[in-house]
């Protein structure tokens, strides 16, 4: 079962799938689902010794390609539709016990390539409004699967997060003419204090609005709508730029970090976003080695997130654990 029901107090959708409370929590590592199936072992998701990534159907979606009818009728106030979309799950490795940091960089580029491949595919779908790519990584995040994987979301709307931003930066093409996102990284160059890194294509800086701590932004300095509008050195620069990001994460405490990392490019409804400008986003709940910053009664109740730390100080930690990746592929 999977349905979208309608809030009519926020004007968004909320996805109700009941199956997924029957999905594999957190097995031991001789039974993980991710992993390739071994000769004469248990059949995992992928009916293979060995593979370098692959990309699959959820089996516990929460949305479907071909959903059941809602198991509720809508009323006036209360519209339903079906969950009309698709799960996909991305397998970064074969290595149960690897995380993305620790991939070289040859093999993060080849999964800005998978991205980018499955952005174009689903893209193209006709109920397919946006295309959410997205990773989930370690147990703070509520993760039930250790193999580094994250996930893709073909959703039949909008949702509310990115069309905020899409809202906000067309006010600010209306009123300056100008891109909203390549204002925040000229204001960011311009001060300097809150970069973490910096490439050919690619800025990364803790956002002078950071909600998190250690929350990064990457926004490529051109100005591009969506991973498919990137060229093969803005591939490679992204790549780059996220082995190094993910390898700061994992100095500051030195432990695997945990975040979720979003990549927020414009819909695929059609419509014309020139005015947008594609990131990615993470938000590590991590305030300290031990101390997790909780969704808590002001963030949750009221959307005002406090965050007790200065995105310039952040920031600075960072940047000292930033190694140079050097590309070593072809
Ligand atoms: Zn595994
Ligand atoms: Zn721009
Ligand atoms: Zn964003």
């Amino acid at each position: 079962m999977s349905e979208l029901r309608w809030n009519p107090l926020l004007g968004e959708w909320v996805a109700t799938a009941t199956p997924r409370q029957e999905r594999t929590f957190l097995p031991p590592a001789d039974f993980c689902p991710l992993c390739p199936t071994r000769p004469g072992g248990f059949p995992t998701e992928v009916p293979e010794q060995d593979y370098d990534i692959v990309v699959f159907e959820n089996r516990f979606p929460s949305l479907k390609s071909e959903p059941s009818d809602p198991v509720v009728e809508a009323t006036e106030l209360y519209e339903v539709r079906p969950g009309q979309g698709i799960c996909e799950v991305v397998l970064y490795t074969p290595h149960h016990s690897a995380t993305l940091a620790d991939e070289p960089v040859e093999q993060i580029y080849k999964l800005v390539r998978v991205w980018t491949d499955r952005f174009r595919a689903l893209d193209a779908l006709p109920f397919v409004e946006y295309v959410f790519i997205f990773e989930n990584k370690g147990e703070a995040i509520g993760v039930t699967l250790h193999h580094p994987h994250g996930q893709i979301y073909a959703i039949p709307f909008i949702p509310p997060r990115v069309g905020r931003e899409l809202e906000q930066s067309l006010a600010h093409h209306q009123k300056t003419g100008r891109c909203l996102v390549c204002d925040i990284v000229g204001d960011e160059r311009r001060d300097a204090r809150r970069i973490v890194s910096e490439n050919e294509s690619f800025l990364a800086v803790v956002p002078f609005f950071a909600r998190y701590p250690y929350e990064v932004h990457i926004y490529p300095t051109r100005h591009l709508q969506a991973l498919s509008d990137m060229g093969d050195g803005e591939q490679r620069d992204l790549a780059e730029m996220l082995k190094m990001i993910l390898v700061a994460y994992d100095r500051l405490f030195d432990l695997s970090f945990p975040y979720m990392m979003v990549v927020h490019g414009r819909p695929s409804d059609g419509a014309n976003y020139d005015y947008y400008h594609f990131h990615i986003e993470f938000y590590p709940p991590l305030r300290t080695a031990t101390k997790l910053k909780y969704l808590a009664g002001s963030e949750s109740g009221a959307g005002v997130f406090i965050n007790d730390t200065l995105a310039e100080e952040k920031a600075a930690e960072l940047r000292e654990r930033v190694q140079r990746v050097v590309w070593t592929g072809p």
